[in-house]
């Protein structure tokens, strides 16, 4: 049996790009904190040709911000229902089960993690995302999982030499 390609990656924000923590000032800016090794990584599956879609729970100007800075072609934010948005999502990619894989670190991701053929979690994920994930990362949350999760989707499609020198 031959496995499918991964074409598509579907990404929890919060907790997953970012170690989860939140800055608020006094006027409710918001702040949070990516890691370049993971845009690097987001740039890779791109040239991998791998879809690249953010799904937060949440809303945030600065999410939106790294996703733009980044060309990640969705980023959709304020979602209720990750399993609903999966699903018309990966039917508007045209992308089976088999080649979807997710990220995500807590209970709400569980949905993500039921569509997707492979599903990852950062090490400091909470314990029912651990539990429902295929797989933990050594790297925690905004500390490197994504680049960790995209080697090896890049590696498990047979597409590890993939390289690009845009920086993230
Ligand atoms: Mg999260």
């Amino acid at each position: 049996m031959t496995r499918r390609r991964i074409r598509a990656l579907f990404l929890d924000v919060d907790g997953v790009l970012t170690d989860g923590r939140i800055y608020l000032d006094g006027t409710g800016r918001e702040l949070k904190v990516f890691n370049t090794k993971d845009g690097h990584g987001m740039r890779k599956a791109a040239a991998a040709g791998i879809a690249v879609c953010w799904i937060s729970g949440r809303s945030s100007p600065a999410t939106a911000r790294r996703a733009k800075e980044l060309g990640v072609p969705h980023c959709l934010q304020g979602v209720r229902d990750k399993g609903v948005v999966i699903a018309r999502l990966a039917r508007r990619l045209g992308v089976s089960r088999a080649e979807i894989a997710a990220m995500g670190d807590d209970e709400p991701d569980i949905p993500l993690f039921d569509a997707a053929g492979l599903s990852a979690c950062p090490a400091d994920a909470a314990p029912g995302a651990r539990r429902a994930a295929s797989l933990v990362t050594r790297a925690p949350g905004g500390g490197g999982a994504v680049r960790e999760f995209i080697e090896i989707i890049l590696k498990r499609n047979g597409q590890a030499g993939v390289v690009t020198r845009r920086p993230a």
